[in-house]
């Protein structure tokens, strides 16, 4: 019904996406930028930077523990990253599947890691596995004065509203 359609809540759902140092000197960040974008979702936040191992330490918090988590430190500092936060409805779970699964060899063609990736070692990009966890993982790598909340002037195409 109408009054379902209008329930808009969920909207302002925001996600940690980020072009890992494979993607970067693969030059696939605009093709990671242009498939959120074509998707429907707003861009909020967007840097360069050479991620600390105290920043990937919080980052891959629940990972310490993992046989791969040394390497994985080293190929996440092996260069820059581009971080970004998008926004919108059910962001974290369409970018989850926008990415595919973290092992490329479970990818589904038409994913960015089912398209550019062979090995869970090198797998191109990051996305947030969940609401909180996105949550946690923006307030890590964003200052929230670098989250910009703009007004689209296409949201009444992309939403009932
Ligand atoms: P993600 O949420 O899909 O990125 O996957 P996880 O949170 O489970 O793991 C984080 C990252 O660690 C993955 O994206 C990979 O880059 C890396 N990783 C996960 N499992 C393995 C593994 O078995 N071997 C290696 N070398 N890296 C792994
Ligand atoms: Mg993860």
């Amino acid at each position: 019904s109408l009054s379902s359609d209008t329930d808009l809540s969920g909207i302002k759902e925001r996600t940690l996406v980020a072009v890992k140092p494979d993607g970067v000197q693969r030059r696939l960040i605009g093709d990671v930028i242009k498939r959120f974008e074509q998707r429907g979702f707003r861009l909020v936040g967007l840097k360069m930077l050479q991620a600390s191992d105290k920043l990937l330490a919080q980052h891959y918090v629940s990972l310490q523990k993992k046989p791969f988590y040394s390497s994985l430190l080293y190929y996440m500092t092996s260069g820059p990253v581009v971080a970004m936060v998008w926004e919108g409805h059910n962001v974290v779970r369409s970018s989850r599947m926008l990415v595919g699964d973290t092992d490329p060899a479970e990818a589904s063609p038409g994913t960015i890691r089912g398209d550019y990736s062979v090995h869970i070692s090198r797998n191109v990009v990051h996305a947030s596995d969940s609401v909180e966890g996105a949550e946690r993982e923006i307030s890590l790598w964003f200052h929230c004065s670098e989250l910009i909340d703009w007004e689209g002037c296409d949201q009444k195409n992309i939403y009932y509203i």
